[in-house]
């Protein structure tokens, strides 16, 4: 085992099949990823103008890893070991964005300070639960910008992968080449307005990989439940491609024919937001472990 570090002067932009790898690892190592904030640290002050920074510096992933181990058809395990953040995190709300976003109001940028894992928001005290916006493999093709999601992952927004929980992701490409950034100290399902409370940090994770199978999409695993992560062109498409993959899953646990998976989806299955506000919509469908394996999950 050994543990490795990349700089957050290793950054990507796109997912894309071809990345140049900025560091290696094997199975079993812990690497520790440097992630700017999502605005690529132009932030410093709230007088920041937001026509005035390099939108072309949005949404930086460090990376990419490239994992030894991993090769098309099999999956990449992550287990998020520690997520960090710096104590100044940044808000904003942008005319056009967000769920609102048709409504009429100023473009405002908010810094907030962290003290002792809380969040200060004016007088309010709010519980930090740092987690990880954007984290990815390469596609199989194509060229995927870190600001959107597909099913290599990307900028998804889950506010439940924080600290203790793993993700698996579908390995389409030689060493997977895995990047990530956009840490947030604490978001809300649904991002409401576009933003969380965005900060540069640390991430600390450890590796894996499963040969010869994979999800189709990439699968969130806390203590309780795994969670199908899928998106769509809006909520509706997202609800309905996380839906499928878990009817298909319990299908392949049970045996069952499509109608009675269809039956126990709906009585055992939790659909949630992700977020709402970013180019693909994403929702998550929440499986109890105690009715399915990992195994039932992938092809
Ligand atoms: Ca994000
Ligand atoms: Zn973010």
């Amino acid at each position: 085992m050994a543990l490795k570090r990349i700089s957050k002067d290793h950054v990507i932009y796109k997912f894309m099949p071809a990345m140049r790898p900025a560091e290696k690892a094997h199975v079993g190592d812990i690497v520790v990823f440097e992630t700017k904030d999502c605005f690529g640290e132009q932030i410093r002050d709230e007088n920041v103008k937001l026509s005035e920074i390099d939108w072309s510096k949005i949404n930086p992933a460090t990376g990419p890893l490239f994992v030894e181990e991993a090769e098309s058809g099999d999956t990449l395990k992550v287990e998020i070991l520690n997520i960090r953040a710096e104590n100044t995190a940044i808000m904003a709300v942008v005319p056009g964005a967000g769920i609102l976003g048709n409504l009429k109001y100023e473009s405002k940028i908010k810094l907030l300070k962290v003290k002792d894992d809380t969040v200060c928001f004016n007088s309010l005290k709010i519980k930090g639960k740092p987690m990880i916006g954007v984290i990815g493999v390469a596609p199989s093709e194509g060229e995927y910008p870190t600001g959107t999601s597909n099913r290599h992952g990307g900028n998804m927004d889950v506010a439940e992968l924080t600290t203790g929980t793993k993700i698996y992701f579908p390995v389409f490409v030689k060493g997977a080449l895995l990047a990530m950034g956009d840490v947030h100290v604490v978001q809300a399902d649904g991002e409401i307005c576009v933003t969380g409370a965005e900060a540069s940090g640390e991430v600390m994770v450890k590796i894996d990989v499963i040969k010869g199978k994979q999800p189709k999409y990439p699968i969130l695993e806390t203590k309780d439940y795994y969670a199908i992560i899928a998106s769509g062109v809006d909520l509706d498409e997202a609800a309905y491609n996380a839906t499928l993959e878990a009817v298909n899953a319990l299908m392949r646990e049970y045996g069952y024919s499509f109608e009675e998976a269809y039956m126990l989806a709906s009585l055992i299955v939790n659909l949630r937001i992700n977020q709402a506000v970013d180019p693909k919509k994403g929702v998550r469908a929440e499986i109890p472990k105690n009715y399915i394996r990992l195994s039932s999950l992938f092809h």
